[in-house]
């Protein structure tokens, strides 16, 4: 088979798979019918061009495909189908696999896996089933697609946020949170944000559901006392928000009612477009006279990082996990990417925390550079806010004990 194909029906889970070794793509597709997904086959280019985006629940892509790759792959389905769940596989070694797995994790897809061929029919079987979490039946046995059903949650204000603490390394306490949104639809709650949000966003729909997490922030701290207490508690903003000039007053009304702007943080994302400088930098600007803090997130993942720096009035650097983890360039490598990040946060003058901590070497690693602040699966996961004060105690009493 030399172009495009479609291979049974299934159970409405929709595969693309993008290979243009014909034969490859014959053996996944018959795994994937096992697992009862109906299949689209992209061999060429006019294949991709034709397919790429057009709806389906998982897309298998080879990172090595002649005329074109898999990153130019990736940069077309980002603009047509954003957040879709991508298995990557590639002919090449492991290190080029996992570049490109950070590339697309960064683009905001949902990475089922990534493999080096020739494939394992069982694992990938796994991962076949393992995409379809993100896809339920609703009552009347239709299946949902992870897109139809955030943008009608974010309409009907059905997302509550999860809180993980954030530790302050003079003191080793914890001193804040960040509130990460959830999706309150049964099957659908522990998928993450990064895998949906762009689909909001693409629809124009972020101002929304800003809104209905602003709410929940405002009700969730004023009725428990664990957040209540905490100096700051962390909100994510879409950099698309900023456009919006009226955006700090609105801001101000619902947060700065619950508990006084100086303990809210505000955390922008370097990495995403801003659309318009000036009406972004007025916006960030007048939340710091309104005495909101503000936070770079997700710092050394983007572009143009310095320039915002320098422009943006930040309090706070919030350094990417990947910063932290050991890649296989080894430990003096991690150490002198991260050390260089602080130095920079500091002089700066801007609180340095670091994120995605999961272990006590890295910990260890974050403590030896001089960060301020941690905030990782070390200390805890995110939790509702009811549990928060417990996993607060817990990681005091865990202190307290005798190393
Ligand atoms: P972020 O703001 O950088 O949030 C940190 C993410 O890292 C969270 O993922 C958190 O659960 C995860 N994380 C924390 N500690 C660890 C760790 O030790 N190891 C690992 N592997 N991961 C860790 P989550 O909750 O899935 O959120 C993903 C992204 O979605 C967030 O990244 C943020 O950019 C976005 N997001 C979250 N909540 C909101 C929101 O209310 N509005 C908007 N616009 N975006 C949001
Ligand atoms: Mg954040
Ligand atoms: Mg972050």
């Amino acid at each position: 088979m030399t172009s495009a194909s479609t291979a049974s029906p299934g159970d409405g889970h929709r595969l693309l798979i993008i290979d243009d070794d014909p034969m490859v793509a014959e053996l996944l597709a018959d795994i994937a019918m096992l697992h009862n997904f109906s299949v689209d086959m992209a061999h060429t280019n006019a294949d991709i061009e034709r397919l790429a985006g057009s709806g389906h629940d998982l897309v298998v892509l080879d990172l090595t495909l002649g005329d074109t790759d898999g990153l130019q792959v990736m940069r077309l389905m980002r603009t047509r189908q954003p957040g879709v769940a991508l298995i990557l596989l590639t002919g090449a070694d492991r290190t080029v696999i996992s570049s490109a797995q950070r590339v697309a994790e960064l683009s905001g897809f949902r990475v089922i896996g990534a493999w080096s061929k020739p494939v394992d029919i069982d694992a990938l079987g796994a991962l076949f089933e393992a995409s379809k979490q993100a896809v339920v039946k609703d009552d009347t046995g239709a299946i949902r697609r992870l897109s139809d059903v955030a943008l009608s949650a974010v309409r009907d204000g059905q997302v509550h946020l999860l809180y993980q603490p954030k530790v302050d390394l003079t003191t080793r306490r914890v001193t804040g949170a960040e509130a990460l949104v959830r999706l309150s639809v049964p099957g659908f709650e522990h998928v993450s944000p990064g895998a949906w949000v762009p689909f909001v966003e693409a629809a124009g729909r972020s101002r929304e559901l800003l809104d209905a997490v602003l709410r929940c922030a405002a009700r969730d701290r004023r009725e428990h006392a664990a957040l209540a207490a905490l100096a700051e508690v962390s909100i994510n903003l879409s950099v698309l928000d900023l456009d919006d000039l009226e955006l700090p007053d609105h801001i101000r009304s619902v947060l700065g009612d619950a508990v006084a702007p100086d303990r809210w943080t505000l955390e922008v994302t370097e990495s995403a477009e801003t659309g318009r400088l000036a009406e972004a930098l007025d916006v960030l600007t007048r939340f710091r006279l309104l005495g909101f803090r503000l936070a770079m997130d997700d710092f050394g993942t983007g572009t143009s990082t310095f320039e915002r720096l320098r422009i943006y009035p930040f309090n706070e650097l919030k350094i990417n996990r990947l910063f932290v983890h050991t890649d296989r360039r080894g430990i003096a490598h991690t150490r002198a990417m991260l050390r260089t990040a602080v130095d920079l946060g500091e002089a700066l003058e801007l609180k340095v925390v670091v994120e995605g901590v999961e272990s006590s070497p890295e910990l260890a690693l974050v403590d030896e550079v001089g960060c301020d602040a941690i905030q990782g699966y070390l200390v805890s996961r995110p939790v509702p806010p009811e549990q928060f004060g417990e996993v607060s105690d817990q990681w005091d009493r865990r202190q307290a004990l005798p190393a």
